[in-house]
């Protein structure tokens, strides 16, 4: 048992701050447990008399961890990419001149000191559960387990999917589908094991969605065969969707439908379904997915890096959360740029708002993992996810932060969009085990950042040959 004493509870959603307080958190292999493994005892005044053998753990400020919504792993090595790139005009030019260069090039290796890099990276900013999209066109077969692996290595939770794409040929589109159910189908015999107890009886810190890349790269029999999986697995797609306006123009040019009416009309939107960018989506688009329940991730930064124009819808989606596509997985500084492009924008949302889109992705991770909703109940998975309750998934971040001004529930927003970042993160919980403790890594950082570094040179040598 591990008991945060005297802390200030943080809430994002609703903003709150509370008076000093404790928390009780039961780690696996707890003895006294009792099947709240990983998951949060109880929050409260005064607990330490009754928890007298719990490890005590002062510090200042207690928060929920941070969702990525949105990410791609598999451009971790490409932070500062020596390679020789053709100059761009536009968003499908970048995509044939870098990023389907650089996918190509991916081979298991690669792909293994990418995740793990990539996890590293999103831990260290206080980031506990990581929602990936991926792509390895020469690699595909296993590739999700790879990155499974790599998730419980650093020990952070999150949902994987190959994003499947028709642009390598149909052979190509059917091992990302046959790569996503077999997926799904290995994180569905593994909570099995975990409801079964016996030896590693903990479940999966990674669940399946159902990934394709994109609208435009996307054909019908390769759509109807995601929808098929997205109905034998119980899980949902997760698709970019009008990144570019090229998407949205091509869906209606050859599909003769808006994207998200494709999507819809194959049985591809509903409640655990994640839709990228969606920059350049109708009205009616946003409204067909609101009905859904579906989600939107919103990527600010990389939406202004590639210069693919803004959202400015974003404020009548639902469901909007926040990811970084691939940019360093540093959620405050997302949420800082989202704030400030949508007020360059002129756009109605203030950063309260913008920290609710933030707080979002844990329902996200509820409608996958949580044990209200679905496989989890009987595993014994938490009841809520981004809660300091009891019950709720002991995902949490200690911050070492001393606000110069006064912070309190009204103000949480503001001061994480223009002061607390992921320099005041100090200890980093997930399930309950700490994947950093007083800022220093449960995992092997240098020998992860020297082999990340040695596969990145091997990476961008391949992208020379394709
Ligand atoms: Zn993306």
């Amino acid at each position: 048992m591990i008991l945060f004493e005297n802390v200030r509870v943080i809430s994002f959603s609703p903003a709150s701050v509370s008076e000093p307080m404790d928390v009780a958190v039961a780690q696996r292999g707890d003895a006294d447990a009792g099947g709240r493994e990983g998951r949060i005892v109880e929050a409260g005044s005064a607990l330490a008399a009754k928890y007298p053998n719990a490890r005590r753990i002062k510090g200042a400020y207690l928060s929920p961890g941070l969702v990525c919504s949105h990410t791609h792993l598999y451009s971790a090595l490409a932070r500062g990419l020596m390679v020789d790139i053709s100059p761009s005009k536009d968003f499908a030019q970048q995509l044939k001149n870098l990023w389907w260069r650089l996918d190509r090039a991916i081979d298991l290796p690669i792909l293994e000191a990418s995740a793990l890099a990539g996890c590293a990276d999103a831990a260290a900013s206080g980031v506990t559960s990581l929602v990936d999209h991926h792509a390895s066109p020469e690699a595909i077969d296993g590739s999700l387990s790879v990155i499974a692996k790599a998730y419980e290595e650093i020990g952070i939770r999150g949902l994987l999917c190959y994003e499947t794409t028709d642009r390598n040929g149909m052979e190509g589109a059917k091992a990302g589908v046959r790569e996503n159910v077999r997926f799904a189908k290995e994180v569905d015999a593994a909570r099995a094991a975990a409801r079964a107890g016996g030896k590693g009886a903990r479940p999966p810190l990674t669940d399946a969605s159902i990934g394709g890349h994109a609208g435009f790269t996307v054909g019908e029999e390769t759509l109807e065969a995601l929808a098929e999986a997205v109905k034998t697995t119980g899980r949902g797609i997760h698709i970019h969707a009008g990144e570019d306006k090229y998407d949205a123009v091509d869906s209606r040019y050859r599909f003769g439908a808006d994207l998200a009416s494709r999507l819809d009309k194959a049985g591809c939107l509903g409640p655990k379904s994640i839709i990228g960018h969606g920059v350049w989506l109708s009205p009616a688009e946003a409204e067909l997915i609101n009905e859904r329940d579906s989600f939107l991730a919103h990527n600010a930064r990389s939406n202004m890096n590639n210069a693919v124009g803004y959202n400015a819808l974003l404020h009548t989606f639902k469901n909007v959360v926040l990811g970084t596509d691939g940019m360093s997985a540093d959620m405050l500084e997302e949420f800082k740029f989202a704030c400030f492009r949508h007020r360059e924008s002129l756009g109605p949302w203030w950063p309260g708002d913008f920290l609710a889109c933030l707080d979002r992705g844990n329902r996200l991770m509820e409608r996958y993992m949580g044990a209200a909703t679905g496989a989890q109940a009987a595993a014994g998975g938490p009841a809520a996810f981004g809660k300091i309750v009891a019950g709720a998934a002991a995902d949490l971040v200690l911050w070492d932060y001393e606000p110069p001004t006064p912070l309190v529930g009204e103000n949480l927003a503001g001061h994480l969009a223009f002061g607390l970042g992921a320099r005041s993160v100090r200890s980093v919980m997930v399930d309950g085990s700490f994947v950093i403790e007083d800022r220093k890594p449960a995992f092997d950082l240098v020998r992860i950042s020297e082999s990340a570094r040695e596969q990145a040179r091997r990476l961008w040598k391949r992208m020379e040959a394709r």
